[in-house]
């Protein structure tokens, strides 16, 4: 049999997918077995390797979880079966993470391990709420403490009349429940009722909340506000500093929705980072992915127009002219200012640009230009108003596929991700198409479509968006996600 697989207990970070390290990113994209807890950020698992095994151990705030137990022996099951095993923690795997424990287990059956540390939720929910858990001239330590104990028990582990002392910041993981007997002992215990204090609610996720109070009003405070899990209570006087040196503007408008982005994975990028910085949950589940088709570009010089119909055929034709001058002679013509920024890209700067991505807009913006012989560059599959519009004028008009649109697979738990959303946003016809025929449907989340075309497609399948953007761009599409969101909690 194979050898043993290492184990790595990896911390996830408190929730903002950005605050994985390095090396998790590196062992979550390499190991067989991925163990992981709910309380982690979703995009962590963007990046596994397709055939390994996710096991969810989590529990669903305090409903069923995988006994400890039971984790521990899977994980030791999988590594001594000689797979390679991430088990992933939220924030810090050896801050009340029972990392410590996992790791014993490992060391009884001879497992070998290794640990990655994790931005832990008591100092990244604070700092994203702006408060410094420690501060010159105001506090010298800090103390991470459990609030999940009832402070009243006798056999309680946290000696509260010390940490009533304590001479410095006092972070409180879980208990918001016990929040009203812990500010008690404190108080009891001499520290002053005025003391600030602030607790922040999924710290560093879009829909972080951080309520301001003092040691006496806190539990109060979070009441009243309904603080939920997980949440994370800092006492002391840098709580203080929270609203002075709060950075990350909250309520952010999309905060707390979800947007499904089915474009080609090679452009998603930029619309899911616009639509992340306006606070949205993004589930990326690309439906389409663009294969390049083996054509050869003709001699340019042969003809007066270019005309570059997509920003995916800006790329592969450029690619494809290796020599600049190849372009001087012809009018180059984008379908579109996307097109005309992807031309941009590669230092072309376009002599026709209408404002709206539709052949039919440009056809019209051609209509001044004098035309005998026309390369029209494009995808496989496209519709043919520009060519026929050109042919009907007298030229004379080549088209040169240069790739095709095909199905990027879709795994259950992304078609799953996608029609649970509450948007799904399609920036094509084919994304449209391929995404219903890989889902078989499209029910479920409120439909945003780019464009006219793309809505006739979304009609054709029988399913008529909610929303059409007024302009046909990635932006243009935000735009109207927003205006839709901002009017539907009116
Ligand atoms: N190992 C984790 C802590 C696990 S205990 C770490 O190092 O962060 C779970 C508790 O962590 C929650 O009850 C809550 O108090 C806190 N927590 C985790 N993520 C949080 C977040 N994003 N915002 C606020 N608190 C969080």
């Amino acid at each position: 049999m194979s050898a043993v697989g290492t184990v790595y207990l990896v911390g996830a970070g408190p929730g903002d997918p950005g605050l994985l390290t390095a090396r998790a990113l590196e062992l979550l994209a390499t190991v067989d077995v991925v163990l992981h807890d709910k309380l982690i950020p979703v995009e962590a698992l963007d990046g596994v390797r397709s055939d390994a095994q996710l096991i969810d151990v989590g529990k669903i705030g305090g409903g069923e979880q995988v006994p400890q137990e039971v984790t521990e022996a899977l994980i030791v099951e999988h590594a001594l079966a000689g797979r390679s095993v991430v088990r992933l923690k939220g924030g810090d795997p050896f801050v009340f993470g029972r990392g410590g424990e996992e790791a014993q287990a490992c060391r009884r059956a001879g497992v070998p391990f290794e640990v990655v540390p994790g931005v832990t939720a008591g100092i990244a929910a604070a700092a994203y709420a702006g408060i410094p858990v420690t501060q010159r001239h105001v506090a010298a330590a800090v103390a991470f403490v459990t609030g999940h104990e009832d402070p009243a028990k006798p056999e309680s582990q946290v000696d509260w009349p010390a940490l009533a002392a304590f001479p410095g910041t006092l972070v409180f993981y879980m208990g918001v429940r016990q929040l009203g007997r812990i500010s008690e002992q404190l108080i009891v215990g001499g520290r002053p009722a005025d003391q600030p204090a602030a607790i922040v609610q999924r710290g560093t996720f879009p829909d972080q909340r951080a309520v301001h109070a003092t040691l006496g009003t806190i539990a109060q405070a979070a009441e009243q506000a309904a603080v939920r899990a997980p949440a994370i209570t800092i006492i002391g006087d840098v709580a203080a500093l929270g609203e002075e040196l709060a950075w990350r503007a909250e309520a952010r408008p999309l905060a707390g929705v979800s947007v499904a982005v089915t474009r080609a994975r090679a452009q998603a990028s930029a619309l899911a980072g616009r639509l992340r910085g306006l606070g949205a949950h993004v589930v990326e589940a690309p439906a389409i992915r663009i294969e390049p088709l083996d054509a050869q570009v003709p001699d340019l010089a042969a003809y007066d127009l270019l005309c570059v119909t997509s920003p995916n055929g800006a790329d592969e034709l450029l690619r494809r002219v290796l020599d600049a001058r190849a372009l001087a002679g012809p009018v180059i013509a984008a379908i579109g200012p996307g097109t005309a920024r992807a031309l941009a890209a590669h230092g072309i700067v376009a002599d026709v640009v209408p404002d709206r991505s539709v052949a039919e807009a440009l056809v019209e913006a051609l209509r001044a230009v004098p035309v005998t012989r026309a390369l029209i560059a494009r995808a496989q599959e496209a519709r043919d108003i520009l060519p026929d519009a050109l042919r009907e004028r007298g030229a004379e008009v080549t088209v040169l596929p240069l790739y095709r649109t095909v199905a990027e697979p879709l795994d259950e738990a992304a078609r799953a991700a996608v029609l649970g959303a509450d948007y799904a946003t399609f920036t094509s016809a084919s994304s449209a198409r391929f995404f219903h025929a890989a889902a078989g449907t499209l029910d479920g989340p409120r439909i945003l479509s780019i464009g006219p075309i793309t809505s006739d497609e979304l009609r054709s399948l029988g399913r008529a968006p909610d929303v059409e953007a007024p302009v046909h761009t990635p932006d243009g599409l935000v735009d109207a996600l927003l205006a839709d969101v901002a009017a539907r909690h009116r």
